[in-house]
C-alpha cells in the first residue's frame, strides 16, 4: 500500500513539474492581474517606516543607477503622477550619503560600484564580482544561496548589465556580454527578471541553452506573469520573467514585477533580492531630464510595493541607494528655468549618492556619510545573521 502510494505521488509529481508553465487560455486576461497602482496612502507609509521590525530574514536593496541627490529633489517637485503626499522615498526617517569612487577612478562605473554593493570590497571600473588582482569575490546571490536563502534578480535593461551581474556572477569586463548573459542563466536565481526576451535568447548556447528551456518557467507576456501567482503557483522552477511584454505604461512595470517577485520569493528561510531601475542612468546619458524624474517615480513605486510587503513581513531590511550620479544635475535658481538645462554633462560624476534605510539596525545610516562597500558589509552581516 505504502509503494502504491508512493507512486501515485510520485507520478503526480512528474505530471505537475511537467505541467508547469503550460499555456493557459484565458480568453477572458485582457490586463495586469492588479489596478497597476500601488495603493498606499502617507499614513500607512508612515506606519511602515516608523514601525517596529524584527531580525532581518529577508533582505531588498533597491538601485536607481545614475540617481543622484538632485534627482530624487527634482522629481518631489515635477514627477506627474507621484502619491498627492509626495515621494514615498521621502517619508524614510534613517537616510544618509554614500561615497561611490571606485578603485582606480573618483568616477566609478556601474560594474565597480555594483560590485562594491554586492561584495563590500573596492574594485577597478569595468570588473564584475572580482577584486582589483582578477580574482573572484563572494557575490551577494552566492552569499544568500550559502546561507539557504532565495535569490531574486530584477532589472528594467539588459540581463547582461553591470548592475544586475555584479550581484550574481564573475567577469573581467562588463563588455563580455554573451559570457555574462550565460553564466546569469547558468546561476539560475529563483526569479530573474530583465528587458528583453530577444536580446538574451539570442546569446544562449550550450548549457544554459538546455537550463533556459528546461529548467525555468519563462513568462514572455500578461498571461504568464498571471498563471505564476495562480495556475503556476506550486510550480517549484526558477521564474524568469522578461519586461517588454507587459504594460505599455512604463513607470508602473517595475513595482508590479517587484509584487511578482515578492510571492515567488517568500519563504521560511528568507530571500535575498536586488533590482535596478536603470533610467536614472540611461536618460542621463540621452540629456532627458524628464525621463530621468519619471525613473525616480518608477523607482519610488517599487519602493512602496516592498513597503507593503514589510508591513505584513517586519522581518525584512530594504535599502535603497544608487550606483552613481549620472548628470551633474544642479537645482534651478529660479522658477522660469527649464528642466532640461539642470544637467550640466552627460555622464557620470562623482557626487555623492542618498541612502535610505528601512528595517531593524537601519539607523546605522541615519544623518552620515558612509562609503559603498560600507552598505555592500552591511548587507553581508544582515544575510549572514551576524
Ligand atoms: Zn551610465
Amino acid at each position: 500500500m505504502k509503494k502504491f502510494l508512493s507512486v501515485v505521488l510520485s507520478l503526480f509529481l512528474v505530471f505537475s513539474l511537467c505541467a508547469c508553465g503550460a499555456p493557459k487560455q484565458d480568453a477572458n486576461y485582457n490586463g495586469w492581474y492588479t489596478d497597476g497602482e500601488i495603493n498606499i496612502t502617507k499614513k500607512q507609509v508612515q506606519k511602515i517606516v516608523n514601525g517596529e521590525f524584527d531580525t532581518p530574514k529577508n533582505v531588498i536593496l533597491i538601485i536607481g543607477d545614475g540617481m543622484g541627490p538632485n534627482d530624487i529633489t527634482l522629481a518631489e517637485e515635477h514627477a506627474n503622477g507621484v502619491y498627492d503626499f509626495g515621494l514615498v522615498l521621502n517619508q524614510i526617517k534613517n537616510h544618509g550619503l554614500a561615497t561611490t569612487h571606485s578603485a582606480d577612478n573618483a568616477i566609478t562605473d556601474s560594474a565597480a560600484s555594483a560590485t562594491a554593493l554586492s561584495t563590500g570590497v573596492k574594485t577597478n571600473n569595468d570588473y564584475i564580482g572580482k577584486d582589483v588582482d582578477g580574482n573572484d569575490l563572494k557575490t551577494m546571490a552566492e552569499l544568500a544561496r550559502e546561507q539557504g536563502k532565495k535569490v531574486g534578480i530584477i532589472t528594467d535593461e539588459d540581463l547582461s548589465g553591470a548592475t544586475p551581474t555584479a550581484f550574481v556572477v564573475h567577469n573581467i569586463s562588463r563588455s563580455n556580454t554573451k559570457e555574462l548573459t550565460n553564466a546569469m542563466v547558468q546561476f539560475k536565481p529563483d526569479v530573474l527578471m530583465c528587458q528583453d526576451y530577444i536580446s538574451v535568447s539570442s546569446l544562449l548556447e550550450g548549457e544554459a541553452r538546455t537550463i533556459f528551456e528546461n529548467e525555468y518557467l519563462v513568462a514572455k507576456d500578461f498571461k504568464r506573469f498571471k498563471n505564476v501567482l495562480d495556475t503556476d503557483a506550486n510550480c517549484e522552477k526558477s521564474f524568469f520573467g522578461f519586461l517588454n511584454g507587459f504594460s505599455t505604461v512604463a513607470s508602473y512595470n517595475l513595482a508590479q514585477c517587484t509584487e511578482v517577485a515578492l510571492k515567488r520569493l517568500e519563504n521560511d528561510n528568507g530571500f535575498f533580492l536586488m533590482i535596478e531601475s536603470s533610467g536614472t542612468d540611461k536618460y542621463g546619458h540621452k540629456n532627458n531630464m524628464t525621463g530621468k524624474l519619471n525613473s525616480v517615480v518608477t523607482l519610488d513605486r517599487t519602493v512602496a510595493a516592498v513597503l507593503k510587503f514589510m508591513s505584513e513581513n517586519p522581518d525584512t531590511l530594504l535599502i535603497v541607494t544608487s550606483d552613481h550620479e549620472n548628470g551633474g544635475v544642479r537645482l534651478p535658481e529660479n522658477d522660469s528655468e527649464k528642466l532640461s538645462d539642470l544637467l550640466t554633462v552627460t555622464e557620470h560624476t562623482a557626487a555623492d549618492v542618498r541612502v535610505f534605510a528601512v528595517g531593524k539596525g537601519s539607523e546605522y545610516f541615519s544623518g552620515k556619510t558612509v562609503d559603498n562597500t560600507d552598505i555592500g558589509k552591511f548587507l553581508i552581516k544582515t544575510i549572514k545573521g551576524e
